[in-house]
């Protein structure tokens, strides 16, 4: 197996600390606010990395915190908790807002056939762990207190800006120009472990610690449910490309600075998900979220394929049009491997060797583009009999998890389902009332969307097409 390493900038061979055991961290969603697509393509890309590495043999734990609380509206240590300004802006309380849009977040999941992660913490849960790890911090000299809040002093890390190769210098004058500076730092770059109330009134999650009542840093939260879960050492670390700088690397510097050895081997990062006008967002344009690609009829595996197509560490742009070109192939593919007879001998010797082309394609750092073009040269491949390709997409499916031998599955959404069965109630009443036009303009306006109705005796039915 083969991955791109951003901590040595080069594709290495991977190799876990504890024979095949992969202990994997995954860095999960704050919670104010619906994922957008492009959040959903970092988890897919992990999602076929931790079913990829277990397809190879690897025993996977894979853990995902749940950020509710620390996270603020800038990366840096300034700003609302986002949170915070989540539960302000729907008049509910944080806890609530946690609630729904985890829920929410898994619901996406589900659509996608990411499987959700074995371990799933909420940063809330290990205040704890933070304040014994912070307490060391300060014990050993990394940390100290000032004005209330407890930094972490980068100057004691050992190369803090190995992950990020950056460049101190210019990263601080991004720091003079974007932010307000924090007198009670030692170093501008300095973050903040815990905050206490003196700064931030209006924080509703709060503790009591040794520094006073507060709340913890956003990074922290990671570096202390990794610990607790999987322990001193971690083989992979993975988000999207924009939390290299700070998230991970204030991570790095503390998880280290606690253990007082390196950390985690592997750091693996998504390239995002744009849209034509550059950076993906919550606030600005149309909110891609993946309930509004199911509203327009897409099934959300069409985006599945959509991602699986290009390389996770290449920049991808969103467009409908690309969408719907990958809608078409997906639904090709789908038919085509649907229509497979299943009831001929297997040849075991041809399934291996696709199988072992299969995972050469995933161990040359997840080319899952390759994979695909696998997939199809199995369905091209005039030596093999339909039996033999079912079972070896079949095979290849639990990675892809296309639902690529799944039949029937298509099934729409609690909210869509409702307004399908409203329309239908409206072109009844139109029909009734011989206003066949508008009753005909409804069907066609379902039609469009991928739903197809269904004129019987006993009533008017759909199916998804
Ligand atoms: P957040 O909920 O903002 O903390 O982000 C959740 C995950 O999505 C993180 O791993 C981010 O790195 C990742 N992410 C954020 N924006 C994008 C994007 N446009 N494309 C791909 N991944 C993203
Ligand atoms: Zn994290």
């Amino acid at each position: 197996m083969k991955l791109y390493n951003t901590l040595s900038k080069k594709v290495e061979e991977f190799i876990p600390h504890d024979g095949n055991k992969v202990k994997m961290y995954t860095c999960g969603p704050t919670v104010y606010n619906f994922a957008h697509v492009g959040n959903l393509r970092t988890y897919i890309f992990e999602d076929v990395l931790e079913k990829g590495l277990e397809y190879l043999g690897y025993d996977v734990t894979r853990v995902m915190n749940i950020t509710d609380v620390g996270h603020l509206t800038s990366d840096g240590d300034t700003g609302e908790d986002k949170m915070l300004k989540g539960a302000e802006r729907e008049g509910k309380t944080v806890y609530e807002i946690a609630d729904f849009y985890t829920k929410a977040f898994f619901e996406d999941f589900e659509s996608l056939n990411i499987r959700k992660p074995a371990i799933v913490e909420k940063a809330s849960d290990h205040i704890a762990t933070y304040i014994k790890m912070i307490e060391k911090m300060l014990k050993d000299d990394y940390a100290y207190l000032s004005k209330g809040n407890v930094y972490f002093d980068i100057s004691k890390a050992k190369d803090y800006y190995k992950l990020s190769g950056k460049n101190p210098d210019e990263l601080l004058v991004g720091v003079r120009d974007t932010v307000e500076e924090d007198k009670a730092k030692r170093n501008p770059a300095d973050f903040v472990l815990w905050f206490t109330l003196s700064k931030f009134e209006k924080q509703i999650m709060k503790w009591d610690s040794p520094w006073g009542v507060g709340y913890p840093g956003w990074h922290i939260e990671c570096s202390g449910i990794s610990y607790e879960t999987l322990g001193e050492y971690l083989d992979i670390h993975c988000g999207g490309v924009d939390n290299i700088f700070p998230h991970h690397t204030n991570e790095i510097a503390q998880s280290e600075a606690f253990l007082g050895h390196k950390w985690c081997s592997y750091w693996c990062h998504g390239a995002h998900l744009n849209d034509k006008s550059g950076k993906m967002s919550k606030s600005k344009g149309e909110f891609l979220t993946l309930s509004l690609l199911k509203e327009k009829g897409y099934d959300p595996l069409c985006y599945r394929y959509f991602c699986l197509n290009s390389h996770y560490r290449n920049g991808l742009e969103f467009s409908y049009e690309s969408l719907d070109i990958a809608k078409n192939a997906y639904n090709k593919l789908r038919n085509k491997v649907l229509s497979l007879n299943k009831t001929l001998e297997v040849d075991e010797k041809q399934k291996d060797e696709y199988i072992a082309k299969f995972k050469e394609a995933f161990s040359n750092d997840i080319n899952t583009s390759l994979m695909l073009t696998v997939t199809y040269d199995v369905l091209k491949d005039d030596e093999l009999n339909e039996t033999t390709k079912w079972e070896i997409i079949k095979d290849f499916d639990k990675v892809l998890s296309l639902d690529l031998v799944v039949d029937n599955k298509k099934t729409v959404s609690k909210g869509l389902e409702k307004e399908i069965l409203e329309k239908i109630e409206l072109r009844n009443e139109a029909k009734k009332d011989k206003d066949f036009a508008t009753a005909d303009k409804i069907r066609d306006e379902l039609l469009s969307k991928g739903i197809k109705l269904i004129d019987k005796r006993e009533g008017t039915t759909y199916e998804l097409i």
